[in-house]
């Protein structure tokens, strides 16, 4: 009946193979030191990530690591001093981390709806939210494909705005060959273990072309300090630990390798899926680099595809079920079902299928076939 064993939506042990002796070593090298946080490492990796952005044509950049993706954001838009009565402008399809960071800093989230596409921001949406009180867009480059960064960057520019990139999800994707992160005025990224660079913890990180928004995050990452015991301003504990920080510098060289299987991954997708009534392929813009943390497509009936592809064994996921606008959290905010209508169809519709590095092309078929025959009986009964 199973041809394979159970296929999970992400399988580490498969990808981090070639790096796990690396990371070994790396890790009694921290033991060892005894030195655990704000170290040599953090400071490497730091130093590893800008040189990463810089010769992709992301231009004069520097990183600062914090504790986690949510905190990257948060401290981003603090350090740009947006706060109470300022308005973030945002997608309302994303993980609720992205809506937190705002409401962290006492600004109020304002949703546009999404390109249903691509599912990342429409910027002709965009245009007609922004307010005298809009101080920055936070556009998501959701499931690695990068949200349409030159017409956001330009309007921007036209409406002096800061521009802040939630990369959670998309560390590598590129637009004309320039990374996601340098696009805007701060890239945010997260290291949690299962994005496309993953420690084996939390872990985050800020790119930014500002030395005094690096500056500033620096500060706030580490109590407000200037110096041991001298604090500037009031910050938190917010910092990447030396274990995380030696895990991810052994996998930063594979980066660009795993994204690179992950498309490859997505390319059996697309052949295996093509032509299935019922099922749409996610979108691919010209010009861009997707890096696919997820392949997502929609499909009709997606109760019945679903209990299929358990009784086969294959994870899935839906990312997400029910679009941040309607979160019970964002009710004070006051919007309703129908104002975000693509949003709305998405979150009924979309099914994220097993991606990573090491999935093979046998099992990405035998998905693909689990899910045609779902929607063929489907269609028959
Ligand atoms: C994962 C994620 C975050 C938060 O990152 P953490 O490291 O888990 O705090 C924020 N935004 C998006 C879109 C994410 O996928």
């Amino acid at each position: 009946m199973r041809p394979f064993p159970p296929i999970p939506m992400l399988d580490l042990s498969r990808q981090d193979a070639p790096v796990e002796a690396a990371i070994r070593t790396a890790v009694l090298e921290v033991l060892k030191g005894k030195r655990f946080i704000l170290g040599p490492r953090v400071e490497a990796l730091e130093e590893a990530l800008a040189r990463y952005h810089r010769e992709a044509g992301g231009g004069d950049c520097g990183v600062v690591t914090v504790a986690s993706g949510t905190d990257a954001l948060h401290l981003a838009l603090r350090a740009l001093g947006i706060g109470p009565g300022d308005e973030v402008l945002t997608t309302p399809f994303t993980f609720f981390a992205t809506i937190e960071a705002i409401f962290y800093v006492g600004a109020r989230p304002i949703f546009a709806d999404i390109d249903p596409e691509t599912y990342c921001l429409d910027p002709q949406e965009v245009v007609r939210r922004i307010t005298p009180r809009t101080r920055a867009l936070l556009p998501v480059h959701l499931y690695g494909h990068p949200a349409d960064l030159p017409a956001l960057v330009a309007l921007a520019r036209e409406r002096g705005l800061w521009l802040v990139e939630d990369c959670a999800q998309a560390f590598g994707a590129r637009i004309q060959g320039r990374p996601v992160g340098t696009w805007g005025d701060v890239g945010c990224y997260s290291f949690f273990p299962s994005k496309n660079l993953g420690a084996y913890g939390d872990g985050g990180g800020v790119v930014t072309r500002h030395p005094q928004v690096a500056q500033r995050i620096r500060r706030l990452r580490n109590h407000g300090s200037r110096e041991r015991y001298r604090h500037a301003s009031v910050g938190y504990n917010s910092r990447l630990d030396e274990l995380q920080a030696a895990v991810l510098l052994a996998k930063l060289p594979h980066i660009d390798a795993w994204n690179e299987a992950r498309r490859l991954v997505a390319r059996w997708y697309r052949k295996h899926l093509a032509g299935i009534p019922g099922v749409r392929l996610p979108g691919e813009r010209e010009g861009v680099l997707h890096v696919y943390h997820q392949f997502t497509i929609r499909v009709i009936h997606r109760e019945a595809v679903c209990r299929a592809l358990e009784a086969a064994g294959i994870s899935w996921a839906i990312h997400y079920p029910q679009p941040v606008h309607l979160q019970e959290a964002c009710h004070p905010l006051g919007y309703q079902e129908g104002d975000f209508p693509r949003a709305e169809a998405a979150a009924r519709e979309v099914l994220s299928l097993p991606i990573f590095p090491g999935l093979t092309e046998e099992e990405v078929a035998w998905i693909a076939r689990t899910i045609g025959e779902a929607l063929a009986s489907c269609a028959s009964s």
